[in-house]
């Protein structure tokens, strides 16, 4: 039994009378590919901006390799999603007035020192190695979700955390996003995807489906 990077212990969170999350609880192991999955609302987003250290759970615990997120400060959350995570969001959110190589040097920048070259060649292995000085309004909306994998890997992160990647992409650039991620997969990264897709969702090693926040299933696909 391999150890777990990601451990969720009995997280609820609440937003005023909201209930987001509720009592949910699971393991993620190193090299694992997890779908989240569930309707509109069933809390996927919330749970992955609590194991990004975007948000705090409201009772319960997360933690990623060994690190207990929600207790940390200010400053050791921003270290701690520079040095560890990686995040791709449908709504890509790159800088719009940097250029591809620079939104990525941007977040070599966070994590330590900007490095161009090293930049360039996280860009080339998205298949982008000519497109490093198109501003993101110069490119399509999958080129666009491809300097976000590009960024988010740059700092080598010990778990990527995906919400709806390929929700705003249209099919051809869905399927390169999606073999991308099998790569990532397959050299040995942990990855956390939240999708409706049935079909991404049979790519994962397991799928959890959450419903009101309530974690309903755990699904091992069978490969
Ligand atoms: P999903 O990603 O599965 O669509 P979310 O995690 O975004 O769901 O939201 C779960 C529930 O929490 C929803 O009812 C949503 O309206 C509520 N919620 C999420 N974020 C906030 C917030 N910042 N303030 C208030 N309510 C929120
Ligand atoms: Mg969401």
């Amino acid at each position: 039994m391999m150890a777990a990077l990601v451990q969720v212990e009995d997280i609820s969170k609440t937003f005023g009378g909201v209930r987001a999350l509720d009592r949910v609880t699971f393991e993620v192991c190193s090299g694992e590919w997890i779908a989240i999955m569930g309707p509109s609302g069933s809390g996927k987003t919330t749970l992955i901006n609590i194991l990004g250290g975007l948000d705090r759970p409201t009772s319960g615990r997360a933690i990623v390799d060994g690190l207990n997120v929600g207790t940390l400060g200010e400053r050791e959350l921003t270290r701690y999603r520079a040095e560890k995570i990686g995040f791709i969001f449908q709504h890509f959110y790159l800088v719009p007035y940097l250029s591809a190589v620079e939104n990525v040097m941007l977040a070599q920048y966070f994590h330590s020192i900007a490095d161009e070259a090293e930049a360039a060649g996280s860009l080339a292995r998205v298949g982008l190695g000519d497109r490093l000085h198109h501003l993101p309004s110069q490119l399509s909306g999958g080129e666009q979700q491809r300097v976000a994998l590009a960024r988010a890997l740059i700092n080598h992160p010990k778990l990527i955390l995906a919400d709806e990647p390929t929700g705003n992409l249209d099919e051809a650039n869905e399927q390169i996003v999606l073999e991308i991620l099998r790569e990532l997969h397959r050299s040995g990264h942990t990855i956390l995807l939240v999708t409706h897709s049935g079909e991404i969702g049979r790519m994962a090693d397991r799928r959890i489906e959450l419903a009101h926040g309530r974690l309903m299933h755990i699904v091992a696909n069978v490969t």
